[in-house]
């Protein structure tokens, strides 16, 4: 079969599609008619627009958020984006902000605690109780093995050294305070976030 160049096929395409409304098929050998017809419709067509706030950091560049009622009567949130508006991020965003509808809508999140027991090869979805309860009786055991008072030269120092903590770079900036705050009540030395890595 002869070759048949890139010129030439975008020769064939562009023929076809001058003759298409006439023949309503292309050169190509496809009918291009229903194709034509086919009219955009914006997703954000008839959606609210709402004014708010990136979470992750303190830069606080401004959002505009887009939602609309389905036809099931739930809002849902179809884009955020920079606002225009805004003297700080002038509709701009850093790839976290620009990532922000995946905090409050993402297919891919998982919905529920999983587990995998000691020598187990496999997850397995546990309670919220049961995760917190988990979480809570480990850190205990973990902390109370291995806090230290005092160090080798005698300083007080009063820390725990089992423990350390990784923040997720999805973390809101009151999520981060928080664990912050939580993890130095503990004692935990070892802190990292990240989004820094
Ligand atoms: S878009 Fe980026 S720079 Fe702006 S507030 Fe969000 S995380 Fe900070």
């Amino acid at each position: 079969m002869e070759a048949i160049t890139r010129r030439q096929f975008l020769g064939v395409g562009a023929a076809g599609a001058a003759g298409a409304g006439v023949l309503g098929v292309s050169a190509l050998g496809f009918d291009v008619t229903e194709a034509s017809q086919v009219k955009q419709r914006l997703r954000i067509e008839g959606a609210t627009v709402s004014h708010s706030v990136c979470p992750y950091c303190a830069v606080g560049c401004a959002l505009l958020a887009y939602t609309r009622q389905a036809d099931d009567g739930h809002v849902e949130l179809l884009q955020i984006e920079g606002d225009p508006d805004s003297p700080v991020n002038e509709g701009t965003l850093c790839p976290k902000g620009a990532t922000s509808l995946e905090l409050a809508v993402s297919r891919r999140r998982v919905p529920a605690p999983l587990y995998r027991a000691p020598g187990a090869t496999e997850w397995s979805q546990v309670s919220w109780d049961f995760a917190l309860e988990k979480l809570a009786r480990n850190i205990k055991t973990s902390r109370d093995r291995t806090f230290v008072t005092s160090d080798g030269d005698g300083n007080v120092v009063n820390r725990c050294e089992g423990i350390a903590f990784a923040g997720g770079a999805a973390f809101s900036s009151e999520e981060g305070y928080l664990a912050t705050k939580l993890m130095r009540g503990l004692g935990i030395v070892h802190l990292e976030q990240q989004a820094r890595v």
